[in-house]
């Protein structure tokens, strides 16, 4: 086999692998180099995102929100059920399948773009070179044109907080629970916080988020996480705001979790805990010496806004660099950087980078918060519609949350959506698009939308923006 590529990929996630397929399809030769492993000492290819991120807890929020709807919402159509219950040993067994499949799926993904997939540990070293130690220990020096490091990120770990791979668990381990804690403490209010405590919730878990921050979804629109509360108390989940962790220690009767909030200091006994602060870059023995490739002081690897780290040939994609650590964004970056290598034109919109937050309801927004745009200095307009007002989402019998459009005053140019409601997921979508042509809300009011559908409910925010509802009284 051959030592020498055009493009070796390190790292075989969401931003590694789509930028080895690329270059594939560039008719470049290519390596992707990963060294994931599972738990029964699988290797597998599609790092966090297919393993133990992205798709694990969208399958389990899927089987925990049918049982939740069968048991709070089915009733409401006429649906009568008796003996509802659930196989945690089933669910786990349908996610691990859909996991195995997306990832082998990226193994013929490699075949036919032409990839050459080696499964081991990449180092880059100076003048371009990459040593591959393949999980046998044998080692080769390879050689290419240009570099692509994708090596992704870990959870981050709490001072006083030791995993144990049990009862302290981080993400993955969360995912991974074989029957329903029956008391669960999550730290952490951030995205991947709140899925895994709905999924365990969902099922019946005692659960209490515990928050640092005093405010629930900073990152988010304020009306929407005000929303968001609303419904995670409904839920039942218990998220404490103004809670810092400060230590965890096992023992006979359970996790004992402390913290400190306005009354001082608490102790909350749980059966599981899961920490759920974050994530950091990770870039273990990536880097030999005289690379030129530098970190910053996060650890994240500097690069520019083209992907480029500095020295020549190499370029880092994904989480171990700055920016929001979402799948799609790596992708974007990945798939980009494969382009310009190729001498193609290659771009990542950074301000249309949506977010979601698969909870119920779901959660998404793109662009500038109100608050924001506000903070800004922009003036603006804003037009919301409630899905109660959806004749679609009530037929759905997900009449909860809201789109809403934050607008220049002026322009009219839409400077942010965010939507809380039935696949916000997927409606996010076309306000992306109309964010990515520079639409105005006068596009979107006069683009026609199928009724009845979700989709209707961004029309008519935007044509609030101008008090031009049809659907609800204008104010
Ligand atoms: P990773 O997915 O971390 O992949 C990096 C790969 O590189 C790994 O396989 C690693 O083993 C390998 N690697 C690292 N160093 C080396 C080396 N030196 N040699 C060989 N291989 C190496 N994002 C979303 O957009 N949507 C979601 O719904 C979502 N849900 C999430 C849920 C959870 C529970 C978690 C933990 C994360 C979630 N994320 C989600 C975040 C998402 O998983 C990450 O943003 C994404 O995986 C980053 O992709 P990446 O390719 O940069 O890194
Ligand atoms: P994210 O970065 O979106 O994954 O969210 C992680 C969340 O964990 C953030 O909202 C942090 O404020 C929170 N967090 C970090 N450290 C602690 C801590 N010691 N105790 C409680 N919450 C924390």
């Amino acid at each position: 086999m051959t030592d020498s590529f055009d493009v070796i990929v390190i790292g075989g996630g969401p931003a590694g692998y789509p930028a080895a397929i690329r270059a594939g399809q560039n008719k470049l030769t290519v390596a992707c180099i990963d060294e994931w492993k599972n738990r029964d000492g699988s290797t597998a290819f599609g790092g966090t995102c297919l393993n133990a991120g992205c798709i694990p807890s969208k399958a389990l929020l899927e089987s925990s929100e049918l049982y939740h709807r069968a048991l709070h919402e089915f009733a409401a159509h006429g649906v009568t059920l008796s003996g509802v219950g659930f196989d945690v040993a089933a669910m786990q067994k349908r996610k691990a399948g859909i996991v195995r499949g997306s990832t082998q799926g990226i193994l013929q993904l490699f075949k036919a773009a032409g990839v050459t997939p080696l499964t081991g540990h990449g180092k880059l070293l100076a003048g371009r070179k990459v040593e591959f130690t393949g999980h046998d220990g044998a080692k080769r020096t390879l050689q290419a044109k240009h570099v692509v490091l994708a090596s992704g990120s870990e959870p981050m770990p709490l001072r006083g907080v030791a995993f144990d791979g049990e009862r302290i668990v981080d993400s993955w381990g969360a995912l991974e629970f074989a029957e329903v804690p029956k008391r669960l403490c999550v730290i952490g209010a951030g995205v991947i916080g709140l899925e895994l405590g709905s999924v365990w919730r969902r099922l019946g878990a005692e659960t209490v988020v515990l928050e640092a921050l005093d405010a629930l979804l900073p990152m988010a629109d304020g009306a929407v996480a005000k929303e968001a509360a609303r419904h995670f108390k409904k839920l039942g989940l218990d998220v404490r705001l103004g809670a810092k962790v400060t230590g965890a220690e096992v023992r006979p009767d359970g996790v004992h979790v402390g913290y400190s909030d306005a009354r001082g200091a608490q102790t909350l006994v749980v059966d599981r805990l899961v920490v759920a602060i974050g994530r950091r870059p990770f870039t273990k023995d990536l880097l030999g010496e005289g690379t030129g490739v530098k970190l910053d002081e996060r650890g994240f690897i500097q690069v520019d806004d083209h992907c480029r780290t500095g020295a020549e040939g190499i370029w880092a994609v994904g989480d171990c660099v700055r920016g929001p650590m979402l799948a799609h964004k790596g992708k974007e970056e990945g798939v980009a950087v494969a382009d310009m290598i190729a001498g193609q034109y290659g771009h990542v919109n950074y301000r249309t980078i949506p977010s979601v937050i698969y909870t119920a309801p779901e959660i998404a927004w793109v662009g500038h918060t109100e608050e924001q745009a506000k903070a800004a200095g922009r003036s603006i307009k804003t037009g919301s519609f409630p899905f109660a007002a959806s004749g679609r989402a009530r037929a759905m019998e997900a009449g909860a949350g809201f789109c809403k459009i934050v607008a220049d005053a002026g322009s009219d140019e839409i400077l942010g959506v965010h939507v809380i409601g039935p696949m916000a997921g997927e409606l996010i979508a076309e306000a992306v698009l109309a964010m990515e042509y520079a639409a105005s809300s006068e596009d979107l009011q006069r683009t026609i939308h199928a009724h009845p559908t979700l989709s209707e409910a961004l029309h008519e925010a935007a044509l609030a923006a101008d008090k031009r509802a049809i659907d609800i009284p204008n104010r």
